[in-house]
C-alpha cells in the first residue's frame, strides 16, 4: 500500500490505544482538507500489507485496534479489503475514515468491508459545519456508524483533540483537530 504515515500508538483515533495509519492519495479533495500533502498518488511509502501486518503484530500487546485514515484509504480498495481480512483473523477492532458516503461506496462496489470492521467514519470534511467536539469527526455533516457491537459512543473521545509524538529521531510531529 502507499502509506504516508504510521504511528505505532495513538489515543486520538477511537477506542483506546491504537496503531493508526494514514494512507497516502485522495481523489475527493475537499475544498477545506487539512492533508492536502496526503492528495498525491506518488508514492510516499510503498510498504507490503505483510510488512504492516508484522508491525502491527509487534504492536500487539499495547493497542487494542487499527484505526486507518488517510489520504483516501477506499481509493486503495483492493489491498485495503485484503489487508482488513488479515487483521480481521486477530480480536484487534478496526475503525477506518473515508470521505465517501456509504451510498457512494455502494455504487462504487465497495461494501464488502463494511461486514469485517468496527466502525466506519463516511462523507467530507466540510469547513462550514465544523465541530470541535465531534470526537472522531471535524464537521458535523461526517457520520460515525458502528458496524458491530464492540463499541459505542461513550467508547470513543468525546471531544476533539490533538495529540503530539516525538519519533525516535527527535522529530516532533502533531495529529488530531487542532483549531484554526
Ligand atoms: S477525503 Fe479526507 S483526505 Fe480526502 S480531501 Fe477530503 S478531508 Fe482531505
Amino acid at each position: 500500500m502507499n502509506i504516508a504515515h504510521i504511528e505505532e500508538q495513538s489515543y486520538i483515533y477511537g477506542a483506546g490505544c491504537r496503531f493508526v495509519i494514514w494512507t497516502q492519495g485522495c481523489s475527493i479533495r475537499c475544498k477545506d482538507c487539512w492533508n492536502k500533502e496526503m492528495w498525491s498518488f506518488k508514492t510516499k511509502n510503498k510498504i507490503s500489507t505483510k510488512k504492516l501486518f508484522e508491525k502491527i503484530i509487534n504492536e500487539k500487546e499495547h493497542i487494542q485496534g487499527i484505526t486507518i485514515l488517510g489520504g483516501e484509504p477506499f481509493d486503495q480498495y483492493e489491498e485495503l479489503l485484503f489487508f482488513v481480512k488479515q487483521i480481521k483473523k486477530t480480536d484487534l477492532s478496526i475503525i477506518i475514515y473515508t470521505g465517501y458516503s456509504i451510498n457512494e461506496l455502494k455504487s462504487k462496489n465497495k461494501t464488502e468491508i463494511l461486514n469485517l470492521i468496527d466502525i466506519i467514519i463516511t462523507d467530507r470534511y466540510d469547513k462550514n459545519y465544523r465541530t470541535e467536539n465531534g470526537g472522531l469527526i471535524g464537521s458535523s455533516n461526517q457520520k460515525i456508524k458502528f458496524l458491530t457491537k464492540k463499541y459505542t459512543k461513550n467508547d470513543l473521545p468525546k471531544n476533539n483533540a490533538i495529540e503530539i509524538s516525538i519519533n525516535e529521531n527527535g522529530q516532533i510531529n502533531m495529529y488530531g483537530y487542532p483549531n484554526e
